[in-house]
């Protein structure tokens, strides 16, 4: 299954990021990254992402 990762900007720890299905249209990865598109990391920065900065892992 394809997996998404995502990293603090600020320290670059890296989160576990989302899973997509592996059918999922580029229109279903949109509305993942969109629902996902803040994170806080362990050591509290807040950090707002766009599409483009989530790597593909898988
Ligand atoms: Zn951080």
């Amino acid at each position: 299954m394809p997996m998404l990762m995502i990293k603090c900007k600020t320290c670059g720890e890296v989160f576990a990021g989302v899973y997509l299905p592996e059918e999922s249209s580029s229109e279903a990865k949109q509305t993942l990254v969109q629902s996902s598109k803040s994170h806080t990391c362990s050591r509290g920065h807040e950090n707002e992402y766009s599409e483009s900065d989530f790597m593909d892992w898988s």
